[in-house]
């Protein structure tokens, strides 16, 4: 086979590593990274948008070191039985083309992953030396996202944080029976003991630096993961559960969740369709009710339909308030932050306007709609001066008026 030139490279490990979601945010619009044609594309010669740890929007140049694997993750365009092309980067490429790309301003860091080549530690090490000669032979003040491989020595794991900005270890599948089954190599104590074991040098770095104003950084943006979703028969509940976990137990940053994409040359044990897209999405939203608007796990599952999964039409928050119709309305004026929160329609920002306005004047329902987007949405789950929703809440067809026209895009925050 002829050697490949740089370029060549690129176009192959780039675009192997578009299914990894764990550097990316959620809801971005799918582009054709093949042949990286166009203008703007966010995938064309592996370029990502993520958020940096201090909030910013940052550019990433997001590629494999290489897309060879000897791992047989049935879901895997790389798993060693898969015809696909293969290249590989060597540390010194990877790292040069990063450069490059600083350079000329197309990206403010680098988010490397990659197949296991010879074995984990091999893999770990080579990764571990891209960063290293980023950081200490250039001087590299970017950004580095670093996925790890849980199979890896701890001591490698631990030398990748320290270089990198976050770190990730992905769980992969929800349920410990799907990793067994379609990841036969992985194995889950060994991807949570890994992640453990990222939780303690965080910490550790942490206080360190406390006492120490030269103490060493390590992954200050913290460490990250990845589930797929809709490959196994794992349901939303169960997805869920086990985000809200990982949550709790390893100080995760977020949890991303990636619906299953049928692969080229699939393997026989896959579902042989994706996943609706906005189950995805009902996913992130169910997150965000559990990270911002301080629903429990137990509270976001009470929201799934009889299957186990969200429903489609609807978001989580709206799906809970009309199976728990009881606890409204929620009088604008004198309730909690946490009860307003469960409001359909009210994110966040609105709920912190309406507690501060509420200080100085009685609100009325016209000045709650000045502060959402669809009072039609909010309306029948509050009382404010001059509106009582009566029998509103009690109606059988509130799901259907509520529920928006199936074209019709919806804001996340809400
Ligand atoms: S370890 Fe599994 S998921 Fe990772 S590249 Fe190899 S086959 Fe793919």
């Amino acid at each position: 086979m002829p050697a490949l030139d740089t370029l060549q490279k690129l176009e192959i490990l780039a675009d192997a590593a578009k299914y990894d979601a764990s550097c990316a945010s959620s809801g971005t619009s799918k582009r054709n990274s093949t042949g990286g044609k166009g203008i703007g594309s966010t995938e064309g010669m592996g370029i990502c948008h993520a958020y940096a740890p201090d909030g910013r929007c940052i550019s990433l140049l997001k590629i494999l070191l290489t897309n060879h694997c000897i791992f047989d993750c049935h879901y895997c365009v790389n798993r060693k039985s898969s015809n696909v092309r293969r290249a590989r980067f060597t540390p010194q490429e990877a790292a040069d083309l990063t450069l490059t790309f600083y350079r000329r301003n197309y990206i403010e860091g680098l988010f490397l992953s990659s197949g296991i080549i010879k074995s984990s530690n091999h893999t770990m090490e080579q990764m571990v030396e891209t960063a290293r000669i980023l950081r200490e032979d250039h001087d590299f003040r970017g950004y580095i996202h670093l996925k790890t491989i849980p199979e890896a020595d701890p001591e490698l794991v631990h030398q990748a944080g320290l270089y990198a900005d976050r770190v990730s270890i992905n769980v992969e599948l929800p349920t410990d029976a799907g990793l067994t089954r379609l990841a036969p190599d992985k194995n889950a104590a060994q991807i949570e003991g890994a992640m453990g074991g990222v939780k303690m040098a965080i910490r550790q770095a942490k206080d360190e630096k406390k006492r120490f104003k030269h103490a060493p950084r390590f992954a200050p943006g913290g460490q990250s993961t990845q589930m797929i979703v809709g490959a196994d028969a794992a349901s939303d509940a169960d997805i869920v559960g086990k985000a809200s976990r990982l949550y709790d137990s390893f100080k995760l940053r977020r949890v991303y969740y990636s619906a299953f994409s049928p692969i080229p040359d699939a393997s026989a044990v896959l579902p042989l369709k994706r996943p609706p897209l906005m189950r995805e999405h009902r996913l992130y939203q169910s997150d965000w009710l559990m990270r911002f608007y301080g629903y429990a796990p137990r509270e976001v599952m009470q929201a799934t339909e009889a299957d186990g999964n969200l429903p489609l039409d609807i978001d989580p928050k709206l799906a809970w308030a009309l199976k728990f119709r009881e606890s409204f309305p929620v009088d604008v004026n004198r309730a909690s932050r946490e009860m307003l929160l469960r409001v359909p329609g009210l994110g966040v920002k609105a709920v912190n306007q309406i507690i501060a306005s509420r200080r100085h004047r009685t609100l009325r329902l016209d000045d709650v709609a000045k502060l959402t987007v669809s009072i039609t949405k909010v309306r029948p789950f509050i009382v404010a001066l001059d509106w009582r929703p009566l029998t509103l809440t009690d109606r059988t067809d509130l799901r259907a008026m509520l529920a928006p026209k199936q074209e019709q895009l919806e804001l996340f925050a809400a």
